[in-house]
């Protein structure tokens, strides 16, 4: 209720509050600032994946125009000194509008980045968008193996999927899913997510699968490197993940220097309001996570 409210009240609240509370989770706005976040966060022993925000574009060209900043990014990326690693959402390649479209531009994008050595991965979006982004992912793999999608443990049927993709040795992060999701097809209860996730996490890791533990959550964090430890799992076959600015640095630091490869996720982009908003008004629980991140520094 109380996230509702901050939520309903943000359009009231001046364009640079917002843009000072948004600071610590976004790079910057143009791809200097974030090749500068992630070197910043290389000397930290942080491996990175640059995200470029927008999503859900309108028009073609806006899509076009999406694909373009990708193809540039995937140059930056394999020239600069950090992690070849990119992050790219379906709907800001024209999902929302035609799968062709998005299968054209998304192709291209992952030609590229196979060229340059970069690793994408799909970032998974709300539900209508599941099976064609597995499809997508399914599609591509086979010809470009340095690729990888999201699975989102709220979801019913992710066991399912992450079965058969496990059986392929695919390549996936595992996150709880930030959308808001019917009870028909997702998880409500926390712990139920909670429960789900590391099934997910486990499967991946008993069939040898490249997996990306992306949480915040300790118990999560906690029980996953139990269930590493259990299986004996080679520091090669995972990584935790995490998003810019979630004031768990202490935490991924402690994994850091105890062998463990740490991913920080790294937005940046022009499009920080719009998104910002949009992922607020979509979810009111990031507001009451970015109240209260206001108050913790680490
Ligand atoms: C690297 C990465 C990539 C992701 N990619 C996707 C994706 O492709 N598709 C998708 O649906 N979801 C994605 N997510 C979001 C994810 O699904 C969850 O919504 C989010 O991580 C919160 O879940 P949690 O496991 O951290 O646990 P929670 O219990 O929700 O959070 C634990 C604590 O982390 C902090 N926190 C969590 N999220 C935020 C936030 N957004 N802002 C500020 N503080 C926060 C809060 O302090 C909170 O108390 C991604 C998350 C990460 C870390």
């Amino acid at each position: 209720m109380f996230n509702k409210l901050i939520v309903a009240l943000m359009p009231l609240a001046p364009r640079f509050i917002v843009k000072m509370i948004s600071k610590r989770y976004i790079a910057g706005e143009d791809t200097a600032s974030a090749m500068v976040a992630c070197q910043q966060l290389k000397q930290q022993g942080f491996l990175t994946t640059v995200d470029i925000l927008g999503e859900s574009v309108t028009s073609n060209d806006q899509a076009r125009e999406a694909r373009d900043s990708y193809l540039e990014l995937i140059m930056e990326v394999a020239k600069n000194n950090i992690a070849k690693n990119i992050s790219l959402k379906p709907t800001a390649m024209g999902l929302g509008l035609s799968e062709d479209l998005a299968n054209e531009y998304i192709t291209t994008i992952v030609q590229k980045a196979h060229e340059a050595g970069v690793f994408i991965r799909i970032d998974m979006e709300d539900s209508p968008y599941t099976d064609q982004t597995l499809d997508m992912y399914d599609r591509l793999r086979i010809k470009y193996p340095q690729l990888g999608t999201v699975i989102q443990a709220y979801m019913h049927r992710s066991l399912d999927d992450v079965k058969k993709i496990a059986a392929i040795t695919g390549n996936l992060r595992i996150c709880k899913g930030i959308y808001k999701e019917s009870p028909q097809i997702a998880y409500q209860d926390a712990d139920e997510v909670r429960q789900n996730y590391l099934k997910l996490v486990r499967e991946m890791l008993v069939s040898g699968a490249y997996v990306g533990i992306a949480t915040h959550d300790p118990f999560l964090l906690d029980e996953s490197l139990k269930i590493i430890d259990e299986l004996k799992i080679t520091k090669d076959k995972y990584e935790f993940q995490a998003l810019l600015g979630v004031p768990i640095v202490k935490r991924l630091e402690a994994l850091v220097s105890m062998g463990h490869r740490v991913r920080i996720y790294v937005p940046f982009g022009s499009e920080w309001y719009a998104y910002s908003s949009r992922r607020l008004k979509e979810n009111p629980d990031v507001a009451g996570y970015v109240l209260k991140n206001l108050f913790v520094q680490n």
